[in-house]
């Protein structure tokens, strides 16, 4: 069955020239579509799920987006209690200045983000570290209908509320071809012991030609795994954890994945942990999860390097839904449809995200068959 889709539209007038429009009255709009106005009265605290992307760039997701959801659903500002609505991300195991819970905070303050230590108590969104050691236990997900999922663990912090909201922007992903709200779902709600997990049978090899020995991958590499020799860069193995960090460096696209069994793999336990963390959070929470694809800003987050020199792409907008499966397919559509061509051409990545979305849909997290309706 088709799964309503809400599309908030960019005006056709926004270039790259221009400063990106302001999307709070969309967020509004979306989640009124959604049903979803008033849902955190009462004191029912939700979890915001954003992304704060690279360090020294501006957050993904804007704390005034966030605190706009917030807003809209009725529990943002709840002074005193830690229990609140609440903007989160979790431990990165790729990205420097982002894997540690003290690193995470920083970056978060860094974005505009206010702590709880901040905030004391005043009226306010707070950014929590969802996975922090130093916080609630990490939450098992185990017991997907089928098995195929083990050891799977999620961010502890998403049991401290009542109702979730992935604002997601969509991004590049070097094993994905594209992250939208499966890839949230299935990966980045994970703690950092079960992405490592999901990561551990991807094998970057070095396209030996066309390496420049530049040492960009060797910078940003978390696990000393590469070398350079003789002018040009070498993976250990024994230390490459697969996160593909290094793969959205190379301005020559000189690193991909050893073969293509491994990126199925990985696509397969992502779209499983997705599956498993809906069932596991749907069963918990007041209120089915809700997904928002942020399309604002095509051309600066986490993209390749590669494909960063082609753009910029002006932006689309948000689609939301309650379908995770549904949002990921419109928000694609759309990106194809203004990109004239596969999504490949945005992401400078060879995968797609294909893989990901049948398995999902297989597992019954939801169905690409979507009717998109404009707000
Ligand atoms: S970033 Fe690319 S070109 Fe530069 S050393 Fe690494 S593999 Fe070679
Ligand atoms: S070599 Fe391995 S661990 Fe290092 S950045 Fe690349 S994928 Fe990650």
């Amino acid at each position: 069955m088709a799964a309503d889709v809400f599309f908030w539209p960019l005006p056709e007038t926004t270039g790259a020239e221009l400063a990106p429009p302001d999307p709070r009255p969309g967020l509004r709009r979306l989640v009124a579509a959604l049903g979803l106005e008033g849902a955190a009265r009462g004191g029912s605290g939700w979890a915001l799920k954003v992304h704060l992307g690279a360090p020294g760039r501006p957050a993904a997701v804007a704390p005034a987006w966030a605190r706009e959801v917030g807003a809209a659903l009725g529990g943002a500002a709840v002074p005193g209690r830690p229990t609140g609505t609440f903007a989160t991300d979790t431990l990165s195991i790729a990205t420097r200045g982002l894997d540690t819970p003290e690193a995470l905070r920083d970056a978060a303050r860094a974005k505009g983000f206010r702590t709880p230590a901040d905030v004391a108590g005043q009226p306010d969104l707070t950014f929590v570290v969802g996975d922090d050691p130093a916080g609630p236990p990490d939450l098992p997900v185990d017991g997907l209908p089928g098995g195929g999922l083990t050891g799977h663990t999620i961010a502890g912090a998403l049991a401290t509320a009542q109702g979730l909201c992935l604002l997601t922007p969509l991004r590049p992903h070097p094993h994905l071809g594209a992250a939208g709200a499966v890839a949230a779902l299935g990966l980045d709600l994970a703690t950092r012991p079960a992405k490592l997990r999901l990561h551990q049978g991807i094998r970057p090899q070095v396209d030996t030609p066309l390496c420049a020995g530049c040492g960009s991958c060797l910078d940003v590499c978390l696990y000393d795994a590469i070398v350079i020799r003789g002018g040009r860069a070498m993976i250990d193995h024994q230390r490459c954890t697969g996160c593909g960090e290094c793969m959205g460096v190379c301005f020559m696209a000189g690193i991909a994945p050893e073969e293509a069994a491994g990126l199925a793999a990985f696509q397969v336990a992502v779209a499983t942990a997705a599956a498993a963390t809906a069932a596991a959070l749907g069963a918990a929470y007041d209120h089915p999860i809700a997904y928002m694809n942020i399309m604002i800003q095509l051309d600066s987050h986490g993209m390749a390097a590669k494909a960063r020199r082609r753009l910029p792409l002006p932006g689309i907008g948000i689609v939301a839904s309650r379908d995770p499966v549904a949002v990921d397919a419109a928000a694609f559509a759309l990106l194809t449809e203004r990109l004239g061509g596969p999504l490949n051409q945005w992401s400078g990545f060879a995968q797609a995200p294909g893989a990901l979305l049948d398995r999902a849909e297989g597992l019954g997290l939801g169905s690409r068959a979507h009717r998109l309706r404009e707000v």
